[in-house]
């Protein structure tokens, strides 16, 4: 997965209280929730795209992803969250064992409080990244690193859309929309998806978002999904699902894009994102966009 193990101190007071693996993810589980008493909101820092590079010198566009996210870390340390996702294109370029080294070192004041939701993206390697990061629990799927954690009255499915390491374009495979089509029909949870890949229909994108609609539509509890890849910070809506295209930790491509990562408050009914810039187009620093959903 995507989501490291706990700390054990966290662990422990969750089995004690009787919340049960599944409940594991973030705090606030909903079972804590008396009946008709207002959620608890869940907070989470949201990360895309960090391109962490063995060699901590490496720039482009003029931007260190290592200073960036050592800048970003602390905020984030800082933030009142309790629980972090990562959009994917965790690595530089191909997915170094380095790269993951430096990455699980410098996340490491994270991992160390919450939960981290990691997913891989066309920078990434599989098996590099699973020699540092030990997953939670098992893939449901063979050969890709899927996961689902619930949290906040939401459900959080996290998905794999790496097809090769350094290859631009994504996809999903038969077998992972299989899982997903099932792991929908098991629950009326409200659920968010996170995978790297943006959904459009250029060569660079996910091949089979067509696909992953088809499983997806049937299932009006998929509330919004979340990606990377595009460095791009934007909100947009496809089939009334609300499509959250996280910006990136290490650079953008273009001087109109922010650099940074979004702090989010989410409920059953929807998600204020506060974007947190660091560099590149500051102008919409500490703004707050309101996403809502049908219920
Ligand atoms: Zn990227």
């Amino acid at each position: 997965m995507p989501f490291l193990l706990t700390p054990p101190t966290r662990r422990d007071f969750l089995t004690a209280a009787g919340a049960g693996i599944a409940s594991l993810a973030f705090a606030g589980a909903s079972s804590a929730r008396q009946a008709g008493a207002p959620r608890r909101p869940l907070r989470l820092a949201l990360l895309s795209d960090t391109h962490i590079p063995a060699d901590a010198s490496e720039t482009y566009r003029g931007f260190s992803p290592v200073d960036n996210l050592a800048k970003v870390v602390p905020q984030v340390a800082a933030a009142p969250v309790e629980g972090v996702l990562v959009g994917g294109d965790l690595a530089r370029l191909a997915g170094l064992p380095g790269d993951y080294d430096r990455l699980r070192d410098m996340l490491g004041p994270l991992t160390a409080r919450w939960p981290v939701g990691l997913v891989l993206g066309n920078h990434d390697d599989r098996g590099n990244f699973l020699k540092a990061f030990t997953p939670s629990t098992p893939s449901p799927v063979q050969n890709k690193v899927a996961a689902t954690r619930d949290a906040g009255g939401l459900r959080f499915v996290l998905l794999d859309s790496l097809l090769a390491p350094n290859v631009t374009p994504g996809q999903l495979g038969n077998a992972q929309r299989t899982w997903l089509g099932q792991t929908l029909a098991a629950s009326t949870t409200p659920t968010v998806v996170l995978v790297h890949h943006t959904l459009g229909g250029n060569d660079g994108e996910l091949m089979d978002a067509d696909r992953l609609f088809d499983v997806v539509r049937p299932h009006r509890h998929v509330k919004a999904i979340m990606y990377g890849h595009s460095h791009k910070y934007e909100v947009r809506e496809r089939e009334g699902i609300q499509l959250i295209n996280l910006p990136a930790v290490a650079y953008n491509f273009a001087d109109s894009e922010p650099v940074g990562w979004v702090e989010s408050v989410w409920t059953d009914e929807g998600v204020d994102l506060t974007l947190r810039a660091i560099g590149g187009n500051m102008a919409a620093n500490g703004q707050t966009t309101s996403v809502h959903w049908a219920r």
